[in-house]
């Protein structure tokens, strides 16, 4: 589909891409239920992304997909020219949550339009440089890694699904990226460790600079080849009403910060930018955590993020000056 570039964006360094999920999912937390609302890693890390720049839009829905969340689209900085419609049914994900919203079951995925997909990633977007492979097969994932090949940060997602069933697909594209994000529970179902650290080191042994944590309600952990440990703050919400697409949002909010910061001669990031990035993950993902669907975002602005920003440097900042007499 051709779409005009929209011209409200950010002034930013880098361009981002994304490719992944975008989907109508069934939600049911303690309290209540959406039906076919919308969602997709895709789409949570676009809207996401799309506060601080122009984020291009790489992912495949059905003739059935409601056209007022292109419009939605339309009217941010998102372009959709590599966004593909095609005739059946659009990507469904069933999941109901535990009391503790840390946990869910996921009770049905349809891949409809997804089972036959092959990106196209379109002639300008070959140079972008920030990739985020969201939550999609790992072979299509691989199939965009070999037309990027040359990102100056890819970053990598993943589900419980592709673990138990492509891991050695998903283990080819671990290898070629690099930063990962996983929830602790994906790592040591990856892994098979007990210890998180543990499993970090095995992950960042296979070429990895980063690997993201994802702690839910509890935060984010950072930790590099380099040897890096950042332990990121949580945004202590009250209320969580629906808490899907917060690691997708989390990723939107880190690859957005990196997109409007220079990277260092080197190409690489300052490590203090990286841990801003994971910071602004954070808070994008607590906003997610406020409504259904990508629904709190809609209404999001930088200032609101910035103002969470602050609370979280109050929140984690302890005195340094003590010490053992
Ligand atoms: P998260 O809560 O960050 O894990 O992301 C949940 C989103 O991922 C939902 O909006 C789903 O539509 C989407 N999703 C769920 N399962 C898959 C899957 N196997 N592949 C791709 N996307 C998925």
């Amino acid at each position: 589909m051709s779409e005009k570039e929209n011209s409200n964006a950010p002034a930013a360094y880098s361009t981002i891409l994304v490719v992944g999920s975008v989907a109508l999912d069934t939600v049911e937390t303690p309290f209540t239920k959406v039906n076919e609302t919308l969602g997709g890693a895709a789409s949570y890390f676009t809207t996401a992304a799309s506060l601080y720049n122009q984020v291009n839009l790489v992912a495949i829905v059905g003739s059935d997909f409601p056209p007022e969340h292109l419009n939605f689209w339309r009217n941010r900085p998102v372009n959709l020219d590599g966004l593909q419609i095609k005739e059946g049914r659009t990507f469904r994900w069933t999941a109901r949550y535990h009391m503790d919203m840390n946990a869910r079951d996921t009770l049905d995925t349809q891949l409809g339009v997804y089972a036959d997909f092959h990106p196209i990633i379109p002639e300008k977007y070959h140079s972008s440089e920030l990739l985020f492979l969201a939550n999609i097969q790992p072979e299509l994932q691989m199939e965009v890694l070999e037309q990027v090949p040359h990102a100056n940060l890819s970053v990598l997602d993943t589900m419980e699904l592709w673990i138990m069933t492509t891991r050695p697909e998903l283990t080819e594209v671990i290898k070629r990226v690099d930063v990962l994000l996983m929830s602790e529970e994906e790592i040591r179902q990856y892994t098979n460790r007990p210890s998180i650290v543990a499993g970090v080191r095995q992950l960042l042994d296979m070429g990895l600079q980063y690997v993201v944590v994802k702690q839910g309600s509890y935060g984010a952990l950072l930790f590099g080849a380099d040897g890096t440990f950042f332990s990121a703050p949580t945004y202590p919400l009250e209320e969580v009403i629906d808490p899907t697409g917060a690691g997708d949002a989390f990723a939107g909010g880190f690859l957005g910060y990196l997109s409007q910061v220079a990277p260092q001669q080197d190409g690489h990031y300052a490590i203090d930018e990286i841990k801003r990035g994971v910071v602004h993950g954070n808070i994008i993902g607590s906003y997610v955590c406020e409504d259904f669907s990508i629904d709190r975002l809609r209404t999001l602005t930088i200032v609101d993020v910035a103002r969470r920003y602050q609370s979280l440097v109050e929140y984690s900042h302890f005195d340094p000056s003590w010490c053992f007499r």
